[in-house]
């Protein structure tokens, strides 16, 4: 076999822009890993980093930037890997890395050096086109065999919106599109997982219900719980969408990714958002990566977590944010990527159940507010109130007493704060005496959520603030 560049007939993967992208991201990253981690392997044993397997790991790197007959040399030096060699293992690393869904880290751990060798064993010793054929099609078998199987939840939203001509952004009508034509709309699906969709609802999330979370909870947890399931994602509009994939993160029990994505242009708009925003949701529910970390929110090209993201902006793309904390990762160039996880109790590790919550009310603060709305909420029959304060969660004076006397009744006060990002934590003696509990860096829409599930076991003022310590 003839050293060198060998050219492998990738054009049908070219047709899939999505595998070129994903490999370049490998190659990247791969890089990089390879060098941090066969340096530090071949340090430890007292050798010099070895040259070619950093090859090996960057196939692309090494073919573009590297010296043909250096690289033939130095792969000949160590272990006898030749530069074919190592261009084919690395070619095997990508697809590997690819069908499985595995990350670079996974991959090194689960892909040993010998299974990519004894292909090279089979495939090596062809002429280039008959082995570039046969791989080819072993791509292509293994790509459309074991994808991953993602369910669509549909909800409503803008993301199924409908309006009347193509530059409208208001005045649609949400909801109004079929789980089957989201699907439809975007056949690059089909490159990245099994997808089916089911109908919950098809409303306006302004309208979303207890009722409707609570059939979603289990709707959501009864797939991920099945065999057949990797992953769920929610079309959902963006209205409430972060309450809803707050309450999912704390009852759901799975640790299978379950994503919720929207979009802030109807689905008849010019650059209409959702069909990205879908394909993104789908590409980190069917990445392994995505297990463990909670319910986790797309939008845009990044992903959050529940607990942390917020709507932040009425109209337009980009409208969502994790102001404290910022997101999780992001989906450059079709590749989901995490940088950080969610270290608050969720999921698995929650100790709620989907059951009748008790009603919480929430209040925004104001200067010059004397409370009066107060009382409205207790004789409504809140079991809990969330104050969203100013600052760190600062209640004028007429409020706190207003909410004192409410939290001396039995009532759950939780301070929280109209600024949108920060804790709020322990401030005035007064608040800590009336037996008020602070939000931590929840907003108050997730204080309420948390405070309903919370007051569902326990009415307990230690209880309470130890769960606002711990979600
Ligand atoms: N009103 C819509 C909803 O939340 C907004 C959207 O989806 O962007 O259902």
């Amino acid at each position: 076999m003839e050293s060198g560049r060998i050219e492998i007939p990738f054009e049908e993967c070219n047709k899939q822009g999505w595998i070129f992208a994903l490999a370049n991201r490998l190659g990247h990253d791969m890089k990089t890993y390879a060098r941090r981690y066969m340096k530090s392997k071949f340090v430890a044993q007292g050798k010099d980093f070895d040259y070619s397997y950093y090859q090996i790991a960057s196939p692309s790197y090494s073919l573009d930037l590297v010296d043909e007959a250096e690289l033939h040399e130095e792969g000949a030096k160590t272990d006898g890997i030749s530069n074919d060699e190592a261009y084919w293992i690395g070619f095997f690393y990508k697809y590997f890395t690819l069908a499985l869904s595995l990350s670079n880290e996974q991959a090194w751990e689960k892909i040993p050096f010998d299974r990519m060798r004894a292909f090279y064993a089979e495939y090596g010793a062809k002429s280039k086109d008959e082995a570039g054929a046969e791989l080819s099609a072993l791509l292509r078998r293994e790509l459309t065999a074991a994808k991953p199987r993602v369910v669509l939840l549909a909800t409503g939203g803008t993301i199924a919106g409908s309006a009347s001509s193509a530059d409208a952004v208001t005045g649609y009508r949400a909801g109004a599109l079929g789980v089957d034509e989201l699907l439809a709309a975007v056949p690059e699906l089909k490159n990245v997982a099994e997808v089916r969709g089911e109908t919950i609802c098809a409303i306006d999330s302004k309208d979303m219900t207890d009722e409707i979370w609570l059939r979603l909870a289990a709707c959501a947890g009864e797939l991920l719980a099945s065999d057949d399931v990797d992953g769920v994602v929610i079309a959902h509009g963006t209205d409430t969408l972060e309450e809803t994939a707050y309450f999912l993160h704390l009852t759901v029990k799975s640790d299978k990714p379950l994503v919720l994505t929207g979009a802030m242009r109807p689905a008849t708009a010019l650059s209409a958002d959702g069909p990205m925003n879908l394909l993104e949701a789908v590409r980190v529910a069917a990445c392994k990566e995505a297990a463990g970390k909670g319910v986790l929110v797309v939008m845009d090209g990044e992903i959050h977590s529940a607990r942390d993201v917020m709507k932040t902006r009425t109209l337009g793309v980009g409208a969502f944010s994790s102001p404290t904390f910022g997101c999780l990762g992001t989906v450059d160039a079709g590749a989901p990527v995490f940088y950080r996880t969610t270290a608050r109790r969720h999921t698995t590790r929650s100790e709620f159940d989907a059951a009748a919550l008790p009603r919480v009310d929430i209040l925004y603060g104001y200067a010059g507010d004397d409370g009066t709305l107060v009382d409205t909420c207790v004789r409504a029959g809140a079991k809990g109130i969330v104050y969203a304060g100013m600052g760190n969660g600062s209640i004028p004076a007429d409020a706190e007493k207003a909410l004192a006397k409410a939290a001396a009744g039995g009532i759950a006060v939780v301070r929280a704060s109209r600024t949108m990002s920060g804790a709020v934590v322990s401030a005035e003696s007064s608040y800590e005496s009336a037996g008020f509990i602070d939000a931590d860096t929840l907003s108050p829409q997730k204080a309420r959520v948390l405070l309903r599930f919370a007051l569902g076991k326990t009415s307990d003022r230690e209880e309470l603030r130890r769960i606002f310590r711990e979600y």
